[in-house]
């Protein structure tokens, strides 16, 4: 059976796009990760009394085109679960955070299997251990996306800016 992984950050959950509002630059500019967006994003982090709780603060991505998306991949038969990152930065706290965003925002999903599962792993490029025939990752960054395909997994990269093309390309996969 087809396995659908969704990637949170950047697919679910409008994290990039509100921290370039929030800090007044681009999208683009915060998916750097360099020196200095580290610090502003560890700052972010820490102006909340937990990690998990900036997390929660976060909106979700054109919500309505997401759960379309996973009702019909499952609908059609295909498992549909999370692969998300957590980072080296307090781990236990953002996947606390990030299970409580999910339960938030895809609370029945969650609760009534739609979701099966939530995978976290501390690095990105765990994420290819996921791979394999029969696996397809959605994600928005084109390194996770190179490593999963080179494991043998096929991958869409999905970008916020181009939405409508991207969940084009899942459903195009999918045959949806
Ligand atoms: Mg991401």
């Amino acid at each position: 059976m087809k396995t659908l992984f969704f990637d949170m950050d950047g697919v679910l959950v409008d994290l990039y796009g509100f921290l370039s509002r929030e800090w007044g630059i681009t999208s683009k500019e915060v998916q750097t990760h360099s020196p200095r967006i580290f610090r502003m994003y560890t700052e972010w982090l820490h102006s909340f009394g937990s990690p998990a709780e900036a997390f929660l603060s976060l909106p979700p991505l054109y919500p309505d085109d997401m759960k379309r998306l996973i009702l019909d991949t499952k609908e059609a038969g295909f498992r549909v679960e999370i692969l998300t990152h957590l980072g080296i930065e307090s781990p236990h706290q953002v996947e606390w955070g990030k299970r409580q965003w999910l339960d938030t925002h895809f609370r029945s999903f969650v609760r009534k299997g739609v979701i099966s599962q939530v995978n976290c792993v501390v690095e990105s490029s765990e994420k290819a251990l996921f791979a394999g025939p029969g696996a397809l990752l959605v994600d928005d960054n084109s390194l996770n996306v190179a490593q999963f395909r080179g494991a043998g997994g096929q991958a869409v990269l999905y970008q916020a800016e181009t939405h409508r093309e991207s969940i084009a390309e899942v459903r195009q996969h999918l045959s949806l």
